[in-house]
């Protein structure tokens, strides 16, 4: 049983309620985070205030595009499992600022990958992105279709961690588990992310910008299933390379997940329609039959049960 995790990206929304629920099953968990600015420090500090003090956790701040740093930092930590999710997120941003997603998306990738290669670790799981599937209507979307069209930076550089990560697998044994993600909610969201922004919205009176019709259709993951499944990919130890979704495999329109918002805040929406934006994808939609064999991997959250428990987590003022 693997022990000793690094969780990259450990002070984020997806990578802080990993570590906390690492910590409850009794692993010991190391954080490697930047606070980068992408949204703001204090709320990435909110996200670990409940577990900085835990002895079984030890947070390192550093950025993971120093590779020097970063290995001299490690030299002294026993690590069995890497969970990468260090990365500059967000499809759109990525359009104005390619060179930085590339910088730390792919260059930080495989800066994780050489620390695992030099300290002998032999699990390496990715978090990667439904993104590469690019416009794919072959739904729902099977680890086999192709993705080498992705139409966005931040999904290109999700497609090329994948590929280094089979680089190493295949070359120093490492077992590589890339995880497609889809559109992850709940508590601690990032704040950029469409259910946050428009929920805040709500909440406040001010009008939300709905890109397109409404049509557009997403997968929304709870953060609870999500990070059910990163610990079952922890613990695979069958074949060294697997590229596998995390998706819920239910379609909601973006029209219905206003009215959901709607209904569970108790309160209208004031609607401007904007023109749809490049890089986004008209549906997402994850078949998690290969999740489901190898990582024994259900999504157990309704999406309006899912929002309900975000909207606890938004109205409660303690909330972390
Ligand atoms: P997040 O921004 O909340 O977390 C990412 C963390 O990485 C942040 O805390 C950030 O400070 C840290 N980071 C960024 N650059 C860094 C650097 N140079 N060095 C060290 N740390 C750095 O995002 P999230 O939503 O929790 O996403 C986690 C991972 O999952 C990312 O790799 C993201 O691409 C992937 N993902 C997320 C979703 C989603 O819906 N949230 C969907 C698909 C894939």
């Amino acid at each position: 049983m693997p022990q000793n995790i690094l969780v990259t990206g450990g002070a984020g929304f997806i990578g802080s309620s990993l570590t906390e629920q690492l910590l409850v099953q009794g692993y010991n968990v190391t954080i490697v985070d930047n606070f980068d600015l992408f949204y703001d420090r204090k709320i990435k500090e909110n996200n670990i205030r409940g577990f900085i003090a835990n002895p079984a956790a030890k947070f390192i701040e550093a950025d993971i595009r120093n590779q020097l740093v970063l290995e001299q930092l490690l030299q002294d930590v026993n690590i069995d499992v890497i969970i990468h999710l260090a990365a500059k997120a967000g499809i759109r941003p990525s359009i104005e600022n390619p060179v930085g997603y590339q910088e730390v998306n792919v260059m930080g990738t495989q800066h994780l990958l050489e620390i695992a290669r030099k300290k002998n670790i032999k699990q390496f799981v990715f978090a990667s992105s439904s993104s590469v599937y690019g416009v794919n209507e072959n739904t729902p979307w099977s680890e086999n279709d192709y993705i080498l069209k992705p139409i966005s930076p931040y999904a290109s550089t999700k497609v090329s961690g994948e590929l280094l990560g089979h680089v190493y697998s295949h070359l120093f044994g490492i077992r590589f588990l890339a995880l497609r993600f889809f559109t992850v909610y709940g508590p601690r969201q990032r704040p950029d992310l469409a259910i946050h922004k428009f929920a805040s919205a709500i909440l406040s009176g001010t009008p939300i910008t709905m890109f397109g019709d409404g049509s557009t259709r997403r997968d929304y993951t709870y953060i609870d299933d999500i990070v059910d499944g990163i610990i079952g990919a922890i613990n695979y130890n069958q074949t060294m390379y697997e590229i596998v979704n995390l998706g819920n495999s239910q379609m909601v329109s973006l029209a219905e997940m206003i009215n959901v918002l709607e209904e569970v805040f108790e309160k209208k929406a004031i609607i401007n329609q904007g023109a749809e934006q490049a890089g986004d994808v008209p549906v997402t939609f994850a078949d998690t039959a290969k999740a489901q064999k190898l990582l024994n991997y259900i999504a157990k959250t309704g999406f309006r049960d899912g929002i309900l428990k975000f909207k606890n987590w938004m109205m409660n003022p303690e909330k972390n």
